[in-house]
């Protein structure tokens, strides 16, 4: 146990992923089991992960709506493989008022249904394409396992959904949202990523093919942080979204969906993270520096917390998102852990002595470094610090992870290793009878086959039979 209430990585991972949410105040479990209260800290951080993403989707073109909650049972159930991946999740409305209702209601698990439903009766015409829209919204997933923002029954997300004239077009809008999460995950995040396609039997239920980003946590364990589906015309079948194409024959349109939720808050908590609470990067941190005066007496706390608010208003003319801790009913050191906890980016301490050499002490979170200042460069020290930091923790975080990636031929190595968590590059055959394997022997999975990465031809590490193309990555997972 650290001294902050917080267990060690060390002494029992799961546990200090829970302590450490407590320690930061970010979310706290609600009344029914699986669901989530996200206080403010923990908001903060998703409501400017939100806008890196809103932004970066209307570059793209996309716009946003809002579509219902309640999905009719005759809708969702139209595209087969899709209703039964999701039944076994389901929650179903039956009761409206005290009235048994005539046809159950879906609370959507995911919005393909009522979304191409209502597609169908947009589109008629080639010029009607492509439709680009993308839907911030809360879903439902009946979650036996439930763990703060990585698995919860209710959580927030946003779904982009799609429909295009051609499937050459289709597929570059799947790789293009990868593209933009992975740019997130990278540059906002501060979590290195690889992008890959998942195997046939780890495909979204009625997508042609689910390209994905996978992280490693700190544990070694992977999770996937996004996904971005190929719908093939699966959907536009089942929802009958057809049109008059140029050569005036009626055709089904081509549709995507993609991706990001809560859990990526998750993501941040298990890259950064460390004995002492979060670590959350400068880009997303609601408040990336907070000056602590530290004072004596009612007349010394008055003149402190003055200078405070002034240093704080320089911050803020630098750039910086700033605030002044001036709580009388709490020592300074109470306040350093507090903030430490939160994993705000920079700390700032000032006291009387700071004030008569005309400086203030600055403390880096993600390295536990302190320099001493003079105040006129407060300000702009720490907007510098910003970027390094921010650049600091994904290149931390990405050696981190290449240290735990391996390329592995010998089947029983790897059963011996996997346990201990990374990355194994492994040949694979194609066959889904060695993934099932794989799954019973160790609980790993494929957790994606990458874009890039060896393609050396050779024997398949499980079966010995032929293997070609791109090593996958097995690793268990989130
Ligand atoms: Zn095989």
């Amino acid at each position: 146990m650290s001294r902050r209430q917080i267990k060690t990585r060390a002494e029992d991972y799961s546990r200090w992923y829970q302590d450490v949410i407590a320690a930061a105040d970010m979310a706290e479990h609600a009344p029914v089991r699986g669901c989530m209260i996200i206080k403010p800290w923990g908001y903060g951080i998703w409501e400017r992960l939100q806008r890196e993403l809103d932004d970066r989707f209307k570059e793209t073109g996309h716009e946003n709506a809002y579509f219902p909650l309640l999905v009719p049972k005759s809708l969702i159930t139209k595209e087969e493989e899709h209703v039964e991946g999701f039944a076994p999740e389901c929650a179903i409305v039956t009761h409206g008022g005290d009235k048994e209702l005539e046809e159950p209601l879906y609370i959507r698990p995911t919005s393909e249904a009522i979304i191409c439903s209502t597609y169908a009766k947009w589109i008629n015409s080639w010029r009607d394409l492509p439709i680009l829209i993308n839907q911030w919204a809360n879903v439902v997933r009946w979650e036996m396992r439930p763990r703060l923002f990585l698995r919860t029954l209710e959580f927030l997300w946003q779904e982009g959904h799609t429909a295009h004239e051609t499937h050459d077009e289709a597929a570059e809008e799947v790789r293009r949202m990868l593209d933009v999460y992975a740019d997130v995950a990278e540059s906002v995040m501060a979590v290195p990523v690889i992008k890959g396609s998942k195997t046939a039997s780890e495909r979204f239920p009625g997508a042609i093919d689910t390209t994905c980003i996978e992280a490693m946590m700190q544990d070694g364990k992977a999770l996937q942080a996004g996904t971005s589906h190929d719908l093939g015309q699966n959907f536009a079948k089942a929802y009958d979204i057809e049109f008059q194409g140029r050569d005036g024959e009626m055709q089904h349109a081509w549709s995507t969906s993609w991706g990001v939720s809560t859990r990526l808050i998750g993501a941040i908590i298990m890259t950064h993270g460390d004995d002492d609470g979060i670590v959350v990067p400068p880009m997303l941190a609601p408040q990336q520096a907070v000056v602590v005066p530290i004072f004596k007496g009612e007349e010394q706390a008055a003149e402190m917390c003055a200078d405070a608010e002034a240093i704080v208003a320089d911050l803020r003319a630098a750039g910086v998102r700033a605030k002044a801790d001036t709580r009388d009913h709490l020592r300074p050191g109470a306040k350093f852990f507090e903030w430490e906890k939160k994993g705000v980016p920079v700390r700032v301490e000032y006291g009387a002595r700071d004030k008569a050499s005309g400086n203030a002490v600055i403390k880096r979170r993600d390295t536990g470094e302190k320099m001493i200042v003079p105040l006129t460069e407060v300000a702009s020290t720490i907007a510098g610090l910003m970027t390094t930091i921010q650049a600091g923790m994904l290149a931390k975080a990405r050696a981190w992870r290449d240290e735990r990636t391996f390329v592995c031929d010998d089947y029983d190595d790897f059963k011996s290793r996997v346990g201990d968590g990374g990355f194994f590059h492994m040949r694979w055959c194609g066959e889904a009878a060695c993934e099932t394997r794989v799954k019973d022997d160790t609980k790993a999975t494929i957790r994606c086959i990458p874009y890039e990465g060896d393609d050396d031809p050779g024997a398949c590490t499980i079966c010995g039979a032929d293997a070609t193309g791109i090593r996958p990555i097995f690793a268990r997972a989130y």
